[in-house]
């Protein structure tokens, strides 16, 4: 039997895995993918590495800076000082740079690789039900030729809506399951779709500096606009990777095929920014179901006293970091789990 199983390789499974391991604990992770970083994900095309989840890291608060530092120690990380604009009634607004922003050549999720390191972890390996046992949890897997696994805590750190489905079948027999349902309720995540595009070698206007960023503060499908090719010294092609709006992506969510999803996309790309935009040579589209939290948990972890041996965290724990969301929730969060952890395992 494991002391802990962590469901989920993203920043903050890996967070409190490290933390456990560290501890001196026999921990397991866990992970439905075929890698680990969960949405700090990059992917390569071709010959391109570019990222298709989370884009840059910037040192707004102690785990992020910490992140950041461990990142660019171990030679993966550098500064990216982007132009970055805000657009605002069609119009194009420098925005002066404020904080200094970080990426890595080989695409942040080499960074969760580097967190990964030296830790027992199981990818291609879905949780798909959670069984109390008189000490402990049995999991069941669908990954072929995996047995069901025990442990004796279990920390779930996964977008809290794909907790709900995990946990809600033991309501009837267990006390403490509605406690931590009615906590989920709480939660709710803006979902984005992705388009990458790449091009032929061209001026990547607006602005041919060190690459440029733009955020759409206007009422269109767009909020994020990256020409993600500039994060490396010397990219194979331009490539932009374009993120939407939550509304555009709930719309458009459960379409079979995104390829017109993602041209549509392009096509309010090119005629705002820049016509060539519209134009690629290739596509690419990324569902995010649960792509950043809108509203997060006022608690550091989801737990109830009722079940100790039974957390979830993740970004959608807001805690006391308040103001912090993403990279810097899902660590601190990863941590609350492994301190409460460390508490109830003695
Ligand atoms: C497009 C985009 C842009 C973003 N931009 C920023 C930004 O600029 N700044 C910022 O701070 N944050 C940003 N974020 C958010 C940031 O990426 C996340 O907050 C952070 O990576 C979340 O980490 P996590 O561990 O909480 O969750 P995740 O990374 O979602 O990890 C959860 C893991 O659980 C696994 N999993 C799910 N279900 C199961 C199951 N049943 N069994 C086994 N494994 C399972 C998944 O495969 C995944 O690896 C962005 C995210 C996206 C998508």
């Amino acid at each position: 039997m494991w002391d802990v199983v962590v469901i989920g390789a993203g920043l903050s499974g890996l967070a409190a895995a490290r933390s456990l391991n560290q501890s001196g604990y026999a921990v397991l992770v866990l992970d439905k993918s075929r890698g680990v970083g969960g949405r700090l994900a990059s992917r390569r095309v071709k010959d391109t590495v570019l990222d298709h989840g989370c884009p840059l890291l910037q040192p707004l608060g102690p785990y992020q800076s910490d992140l950041i530092e461990q990142g660019v120690a171990a030679g993966l990380l550098h500064p990216w000082s982007p132009a970055v604009y805000d657009l605002r009634a069609n119009q194009l607004q420098r925005r002066p740079s404020r904080h200094p922003y970080y990426t890595a050549e080989a695409g942040l999720n080499a960074l969760a690789k580097l967190l990964a390191t030296g830790l027992e972890i199981q990818k291609q390996a879905q949780v798909s039900q959670i069984t109390p046992l008189g000490q402990g949890w049995q999991l069941e897997l669908i990954a072929p030729g995996l047995e069901p696994l025990t442990t004796r805590c279990l920390v779930m750190a996964l977008p809290a809506p794909q907790i709900s489905p995990l946990i809600s079948p033991l309501q009837a027999s267990l006390e403490g399951i509605k406690d931590l349902q009615t906590q989920l309720q709480q939660v709710r995540f803006r979902p984005i779709i992705t388009a990458i595009a790449g091009y032929p070698p061209h001026p990547p206007t607006p602005d041919p500096g060190p690459g440029w960023m733009i955020w759409s503060e206007d009422p269109n499908d767009l909020a994020c606009i990256i020409l993600d090719s500039s994060k490396r010294p010397q990219p194979a092609e331009p490539v932009v990777v374009i993120h939407s709006q939550a509304d555009f992506a709930r719309a458009h969510l459960d379409h079979s095929d995104l390829s017109g999803v993602g041209t549509q996309l392009l096509t309010q790309a090119g005629q705002l920014v820049a016509a060539w935009i519209a134009a690629p040579q290739w596509l690419q589209v990324h569902r995010w179901r649960y792509g950043q939290v809108s509203h997060p948990l006022a608690a550091a972890l989801l737990k109830t006293e009722k079940l100790p041996a039974l957390v979830g965290c993740g970004d959608w724990c807001g805690g006391d970091w308040g103001e912090h969301t993403g990279v810097e929730a899902a660590i601190a969060s990863g941590h609350q789990a492994a301190s409460w952890i460390t508490t109830v395992l003695g």
